[in-house]
């Protein structure tokens, strides 16, 4: 059942703000009689309907039954919403309904204006946001590409000069081509920017007033952000007409389903504790947070040396090397991903069963975008934090922010497996949707983990130790192949989420 919407007038925004707020649950058949949600409901055209079959969906999200109506009466929008709630279907589709009229096979340029214009911060998010558009909208002759910094921008300017109805872009890349007149925004009638607040965070504020500069004015505009600091308040305000605010609660918030654990520990001694952290837990799917693009290349190296298969995902990297991380990640080839926070937003990552910090974030908010990393599509995940002692103020800020005092660790041998904990009872550590035998892998490795001593340095376990879970020649680098080829496949693709 859907829950029930209230109105609240927002502070700071133009008068006549309708805030549609609700709740985690997606609309469902509901057995009491209550109305059912669908897709049809919300006015989709048949081509938008097979798409949404196509990927299995069987039903709207919130944020996507509050938005795809409001989109199709042309309001603007202001909706708070994070990566994992169907915030990107909640817009493209409706976006892709209105553009439906233009769609046309010519191949004269002219014929191809750009008429929605989707802006984010990353360009991760960049390319994911695309490919929706692609896999939406693949029932209808519209055109799409992306343009973003850091790869060639020849074959960019290529397909714009073709010309295109949808441009997904970041602001930097997009400006870029804008000063050599390879596209021209003057036709756009929907403007999207996506994670309003990263983008501000990332300074891109000048850079998106200079794209808005040449834009008609006259055009719908809908505002995602996780967050709404005063920025992002002033930005809407000077952007939005009498919008409707659409404000989802994340699927799964970090009280209900994100159990947090506190590691207090050395810095020094925080790449042993990881490792064996990773060991212990056989976590075969771990984001690893840190806050500088050089500790996120050491890390994964230091964690390579461990024999922990690793890779670091940060914005020195290019392009190509940033998607083969991830795609790997993903498909449970590397167990290990070690990633900076700008690198690792809007990363769609499904149902990810740990995050750890590796250092606490300076800005508590960024916390949250991290663990919302995982304890999504209503599974439970774990938020580990490594905590240095120069970083118990981060601590005390996202206390604050969580209004609760996050568990501590006693000591790392609480970390060790034992008959039945507060862990135990979490069901799925390993990558999900992993193969029938991944939990029977787990039933082993815990067992066998050596104790760990806070006041000692980290020792690796002795042989006889871990010999119980390995074959007599794993060692090093492929023990922990071991495991994870056993999920080869990992994570769903979404033409696979049928
Ligand atoms: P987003 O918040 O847009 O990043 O979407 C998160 C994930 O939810 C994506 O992998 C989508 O494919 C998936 N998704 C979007 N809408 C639905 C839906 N109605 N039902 C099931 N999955 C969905």
């Amino acid at each position: 059942m859907l829950p029930r919407d209230t109105q609240t007038t927002i502070p700071n925004l133009p008068a006549a703000v309708t805030l549609v707020r609700t709740g985690p649950a997606p609309a469902s058949p509901d057995s009491s009689g209550t109305t059912k949600v669908s897709f049809v409901s919300l006015g989709l055209m048949p081509e938008l309907m097979r798409a949404v079959a196509d990927q299995g969906y069987q039903e709207p999200t919130p944020i996507q039954a509050k938005a795809i109506p409001a989109v199709l009466q042309r309001r603007d929008i202001m909706g708070c919403a994070q990566t994992g709630t169907g915030k990107t279907a909640g817009f493209t589709l409706p976006l892709l309904q209105l553009l439906a009229p233009f769609a046309n096979t010519s191949l004269s340029p002219a014929k191809h204006p750009v008429r929605a214009l989707i802006v984010t911060p990353t360009r991760e998010l960049a390319a994911q946001v695309e490919e929706s558009v692609r896999t939406y909208g693949k029932h209808l002759p519209l055109r799409s590409t992306v343009v973003f910094g850091g790869v060639d921008i020849n074959p960019q300017m290529k397909a714009l000069h073709a010309g295109v109805e949808i441009l997904v872009a970041t602001p930097g890349r997009l400006l870029d081509h804008l000063n050599q007149k390879n596209v021209n925004l003057s036709r756009v009638e929907i403007l999207v920017l996506d994670e309003a607040d990263r983008m501000l965070d990332m300074g891109f504020l000048p850079d998106i007033k200079r794209i808005l500069a040449t834009l008609p004015p006259q055009r719908q505009n809908l505002l995602f952000s996780a967050t709404f600091p005063e920025e992002v308040r002033r930005l809407a305000a000077g952007l939005l007409r009498g919008p409707i605010m659409i404000e989802v609660a994340p699927r799964n918030t970090p009280a209900e389903l994100v159990s947090h654990q506190v590691h207090l520990v050395s810095m020094p001694r925080k790449r042993a504790l990881l490792a064996h952290l990773i060991r212990s837990h056989d976590m075969r799917q771990v984001l690893v947070f840190v806050r500088m693009k050089r500790d996120a290349n050491r890390l994964a190296r230091q964690l390579q040396h461990d024999g922990i298969t690793a890779a670091a995902i940060h914005s020195d990297r290019t392009q190509a090397e940033r998607m083969q991380a991830l795609e790997e990640f993903k498909q449970g080839k590397v167990p290990v991903l070690v990633a900076t926070d700008i690198a690792a937003r809007g990363l769609d990552i499904e149902e990810l069963p740990y995050v750890v910090n590796f250092e606490l974030p300076h800005s508590p908010e960024d916390y949250l975008h991290r663990i919302g990393r995982t304890g999504r599509a209503g599974l439970p995940g774990e938020a580990i934090s490594l905590v240095a002692p120069d970083e118990l103020k981060f601590l005390e800020d996202i206390e604050r922010l969580l209004k609760r005092k996050l568990p501590r660790a006693e000591r790392a041998a609480t970390d060790d497996a034992r008959p039945a904990g507060p862990r135990e009872h979490r069901a799925h550590p390993a990558p999900r949707h992993a193969p029938s035998r991944a939990p029977q892998a787990r039933q082993h490795p815990p067992r066998s983990q050596p104790k760990f001593d806070f006041s000692k340095p980290y020792e690796p376990a002795p042989a006889s130790e871990t010999a119980a879970t390995e074959t007599p020649a794993a060692s090093g680098r492929d023990r922990h192949k071991r495991p994870t080829a056993a999920l080869l496949g990992g994570l769903r693709s979404k033409s696979e989420r049928k």
